[in-house]
């Protein structure tokens, strides 16, 4: 959280955070409580918000909850082995504030940008395992992974840029966690009802990413319109996440602008856990294999 806000230079406000007034609210308190949530590993926690003495309603503490495991096995996105990994790279960042052995203490931001994408990335001609390179363009650098084997035997030889890796992760990511929502609710779902200003931003956005070529101010622009849309649709806002059913957590999670927003070192950690393998064939994304 510390990285994007410092990243996208947003201020943290603190008043009138229930009013739907465009200030980011995003909390990484949020954030850490939706990835934690059990739900995520298809288990159902009871009694997660209790009635004080005085009349009050209040979070229970985690380790009070009610978890009746394996309600929905088969829609788990995340397994326990993966939930406990999380839980302690949370309790590492609280304790250590980010800090790791690698990085200069002024920055704390330790992985590059594409850093996850390492030892996921093979050759769908030749299934070897990609390597990575490196272009100066007068933009400024393109990164990209190509078969070790190209014109050495291998047909594929238009290396894949890293960014173009990354959108096809995310919106299988999307759609995945998508048709998992989906089975989830066999009924007709409504659509989501659907605020005129998130409306205009994706429909924003879409147009930028019809815009072919590379331009790294198009890409701040991209970045810009996702986390206001990320803004709009929050799911981590304290409040209005308390009163959400367990599929809308899910779907909540299920926004293109959830992934983009991640930081290096979060993606290194979560698709890790979460990818097997991706090929790559003449600068396309040919498949990616997740691990659910
Ligand atoms: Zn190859």
């Amino acid at each position: 959280m510390k990285a994007i806000f410092q990243k996208y230079g947003l201020v943290k406000i603190h008043k009138n955070r229930n009013s739907r007034d465009g200030i980011f609210h995003w909390t990484s308190a949020g954030f850490n409580r939706w990835l934690t949530n059990p739900v995520l590993c298809g288990h159902t926690a009871y009694l997660q918000r209790i009635t004080t003495s005085k009349g009050k309603r209040k979070r229970n503490k985690p380790e009070d909850w009610q978890i009746i495991y394996d309600t929905h096995p088969e829609h788990r996105l995340i397994t326990d082995a993966e939930a406990a990994e999380i839980q302690q790279i949370l309790l590492f960042n609280s304790k250590t504030g980010h800090f790791s052995f690698n990085q200069h203490p002024n920055n704390p931001v330790c992985y590059r940008e594409y850093a996850y994408q390492t030892g996921l990335v093979f050759c769908a001609e030749c299934g070897s395992k990609c390597i990575t390179k490196s272009a100066k363009h007068q933009q400024g650098m393109y990164y990209y992974f190509a078969c070790r084997y190209a014109g050495m035997g291998c047909g594929n030889k238009k290396s894949t840029r890293k960014s173009t890796i990354e959108n096809a992760l995310i919106n299988i990511l999307v759609q995945r966690s998508q048709t998992l929502a989906n089975q989830l609710d066999e009924q007709p779902t409504r659509e989501q009802e659907k605020s005129e200003k998130l409306k205009q931003l994706e429909s924003r956005l879409e147009a930028l990413e019809k815009i072919l070529g590379f331009d790294p101010d198009l890409e701040k622009l991209k970045q810009k319109i996702r986390l206001q849309i990320a803004e709009e649709i929050n799911p981590f806002l304290c409040d209005s996440i308390l009163n959400k059913s367990t599929e809308e957590i899910i779907r909540a999670g299920n926004h293109l602008a959830i992934w983009h927003t991640l930081s290096p070192d979060e993606k290194v950690k979560i698709y890790h856990q979460i990818v097997h393998q991706i090929t790559i064939r003449n600068a396309e994304v040919e498949e990616v294999i997740l691990k659910i």
